[in-house]
């Protein structure tokens, strides 16, 4: 049964060396701003694994997974978009193994899970959340939507500067 959890005291599992778990915990996870977007996560409450490791030279490594709904407007054609985001994320807590082994969510063993939670899954967004992967935005002459104008959508082009030659010809 999953626990919500928003910090996590791994000194409390009691992990001798070289020893791990996986934990079925719930994480809640606040509206994301990205771009200019807000963006809703459904559900707000994620499912999410966490493996701990006790590591056989002291500390953690940890990983934490879950799969997240984002809700708020494609950035390409403005339609309401849902786009699906898998977290999959590693942190490593080696007490006195230098900066690079310091998690920066573990502090005297308590795993800020919710903090960790919230900035994997920033880091796992794609450059842009769309509608849909192959979203054809907006016209760039009239701004109507091309996913529903179809590839039969076009404007008048300027003309080309060979073919006002030509026209100047036929004047003659
Ligand atoms: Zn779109
Ligand atoms: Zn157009």
């Amino acid at each position: 049964m999953p626990v919500r959890t928003d910090s996590f005291d791994l000194g409390a599992l009691r992990l001798s060396s070289g020893e791990g778990r996986r934990l079925e915990l719930e994480v809640a996870l606040d509206a994301l701003t990205f771009g200019a977007q807000t963006y809703e996560i459904r559900p707000r409450v994620v499912d999410a694994v966490l493996d701990i490791s006790c590591m056989t030279r002291g500390g953690y490594a940890l990983r934490l997974r879950f799969d997240a709904v984002l809700r708020g407007s494609c950035m390409r054609c403005l339609e309401p978009a849902q786009p699906a985001i898998a977290v999959d994320a590693r942190e490593v807590d080696q007490p006195g193994g230098g900066d690079e082994l310091q998690s920066p969510y573990v502090r005297d063993q308590e795993l800020d899970v919710r903090g960790w939670a919230r900035d994997a899954l920033a880091l796992a967004l794609p450059a842009q959340l769309l509608c849909r992967d192959d979203c054809a935005g907006l016209c760039a002459v009239c701004g109507e939507n091309l996913n529903e104008a179809g590839p039969e959508h076009a404007h008048e082009r300027a003309p080309d500067s060979r073919w006002a030659k030509l026209s100047e010809l036929k004047l003659d």
